[in-house]
C-alpha cells in the first residue's frame, strides 16, 4: 500500500513528541496562519505554537494569487462606497496600506521581490459611463488617501500610457502611483522559513475535521480519526472556513489564472485591473500572469473545488490575444486556480467564536495587503491582547 490510510491511530511516541502540550494551534498555513503564528511567538515566547495545514503546501489562495500589493482601484472604491458608504471604505484602505507596510517590514522588500511599479485601471469604450464617474472621483479620492499613502497624487489619468503598453480596445486608463507587486511564492516561502526558525511546528498534510470546546482548551479532531489537544485555536482557513465554522458568513470563490511563456520585449510593467477588477494581469519574470473572469459564471465559480473551465479559459485567452498582446500568438505555459473567501460584507472576520477559538477569515481579494494584520489581530484576540 502506498497511499495514506483514511483513518489510523496515533502512536504513543507521536502523541508525546509531536503533539503534546500545544498551547496555540493555528489551522491553515496561508499568509494569515503564518503571520498569526509569528505574532503568537512574539506575544508568548515560551508557548508551543503549531500550524496544522491540510495540503503539502498551503492549498487555498496565498501561494496561488496574483501578488498585487493593492489597496483599491478607483472603480473598486466607488463600488464599495455605493454599498457601504465612505467611512468604512477609507478605514479599509488604511488597513490595506498598513498591512502592506507590515508585510514589507516583516519580510523585507528584496526577499518578497516587492516592486512599486504602479497599478493601472483600464476602461473599454463601453465602460464610458463608469470611466466618467471614476475620472470625476479622482480629485476627492486623492484628498482622502493622501494622509494614508503620503502621496500628493495617488490616482491620475494616464491615457498616453495605453499606446506605450500596446493595449488594444482600451479608451481610458487611470494610474495608481502607490500600487506595487510582490513575488507570491517568495513571500510564502519567507513566511515559512521565518516561522520554522522561530521554532514553530508546522504539520503539512493534516486536515482538521472539527473543533470541540473543552473546559481548559480545544480538542482538534483530524480527518485521520485521531485528535490533538490545544490550549486555544485560531481558524485561518479563509474560503474553507464554513467546513469548521458553518455559522460564519464566508463563501468560497474560485479564480482561474494563466501564465505565459517568457515574452521577449514585453512592454507591460505593473498591475493591471480590467472590467471593474474582475480580470487582472501583471508582468512577472518577463511573462504575463492573467486571471479572473469569475463574473462570467458566478454560480459555477462559487466553489472550493480547484480546477479550470473552458468558458473562463477561453475568455482569458481572448483577453490576452485581443487586448493585452494583440496580434501576437502568445504561448501559455500553465494554468491553475485558487480559492478566495468572500462574504456579504467586504471586510475580514476576526472574531472569538467560542471560549478557546478565534476565526480570522474572509480576506476577499485583499489578502496580500491585509493578511498580515488579520493574522496578527486574530492571535492577539486569542491571547487576550486584542
Ligand atoms: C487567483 C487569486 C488571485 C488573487 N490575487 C490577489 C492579489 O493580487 N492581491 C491580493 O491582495 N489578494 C489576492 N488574492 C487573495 C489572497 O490571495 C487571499 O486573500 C489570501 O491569500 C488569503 O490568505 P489566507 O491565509 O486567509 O487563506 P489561504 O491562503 O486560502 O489559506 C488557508 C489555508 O487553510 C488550509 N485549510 C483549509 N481547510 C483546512 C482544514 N480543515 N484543515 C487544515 N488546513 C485547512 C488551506 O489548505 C489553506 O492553505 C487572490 C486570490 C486568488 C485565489
Amino acid at each position: 500500500m502506498n497511499t495514506i490510510p483514511t483513518t489510523y491511530q496515533l502512536s504513543y511516541w507521536e502523541r508525546e513528541s509531536f503533539f503534546r502540550d500545544i498551547d496555540i494551534a493555528i489551522i491553515g498555513s496561508g499568509i494569515v496562519g503564518l503571520s498569526a503564528a509569528l505574532r503568537a511567538r512574539e506575544l508568548e515566547p515560551s508557548a508551543r505554537v503549531a500550524v496544522l495545514e491540510r495540503g503539502p503546501l498551503p492549498l487555498g489562495a496565498s501561494t496561488r494569487n496574483a501578488g498585487f500589493a493593492c489597496y483599491g482601484s478607483v472603480s473598486e472604491l466607488l463600488d464599495d462606497i455605493d454599498k457601504q458608504g465612505e467611512g468604512p471604505v477609507w478605514a479599509l484602505v488604511e488597513r490595506r496600506w498598513l498591512g502592506l507596510q507590515r508585510l514589507r517590514q516583516r519580510l523585507g522588500d528584496n526577499r518578497i521581490r516587492y516592486e512599486g511599479l504602479g497599478g493601472f485601471e483600464l476602461f473599454r469604450p463601453e465602460d464610458e459611463e463608469l470611466a466618467g464617474r471614476c475620472t470625476d472621483a479622482i480629485l476627492h479620492f486623492n484628498r482622502q488617501v493622501r494622509p494614508i499613502t503620503g502621496l500628493s497624487e495617488t490616482y491620475r489619468m494616464a491615457n498616453d500610457k495605453i499606446k506605450t503598453f500596446g493595449l488594444q480596445g482600451i479608451s481610458q486608463l487611470i494610474w495608481n502611483a502607490g500600487e506595487g507587486q510582490i513575488h507570491t511564492g517568495e513571500m510564502a516561502k519567507a513566511l515559512l522559513e521565518k516561522a520554522q526558525s522561530a521554532g514553530i511546528s508546522i504539520f503539512y498534510g493534516l486536515p482538521v475535521k472539527a473543533l470541540e470546546e473543552q473546559p481548559t482548551g480545544v480538542e482538534i479532531h483530524t480527518e485521520y480519526g485521531w485528535s490533538i489537544r490545544a490550549g486555544a485555536a485560531l481558524v485561518a482557513t479563509n474560503g474553507f472556513a464554513r467546513h469548521l465554522l458553518p455559522e460564519l458568513s464566508v463563501h468560497p470563490a474560485r479564480n482561474q489564472v494563466l501564465i505565459t511563456a517568457p515574452l521577449p520585449g514585453l512592454r507591460l510593467q505593473g498591475c493591471y485591473h480590467y472590467d471593474r477588477g474582475y480580470f487582472y494581469f501583471r508582468n512577472i519574470d518577463g511573462r504575463i500572469l492573467l486571471g479572473g473572469g469569475r463574473n462570467l459564471d458566478e454560480k459555477g465559480e462559487t466553489t472550493d473545488e480547484f480546477g479550470t473551465t473552458p468558458l473562463i479559459r477561453n475568455s482569458l485567452l481572448r483577453l490576452l490575444r485581443e487586448v493585452i498582446l494583440p496580434g501576437t500568438e502568445v504561448p501559455v505555459e500553465g494554468w491553475w486556480s485558487g480559492i478566495l473567501g468572500l462574504g456579504e460584507q467586504k471586510a475580514p472576520i476576526v472574531r472569538q467564536v467560542s471560549p478557546h477559538v478565534v476565526a480570522a477569515v474572509r480576506l476577499g481579494g485583499m489578502g496580500v495587503a491585509i493578511g498580515t494584520l488579520v493574522g496578527e489581530e486574530g492571535v492577539e484576540m486569542l491571547c487576550g491582547r486584542g
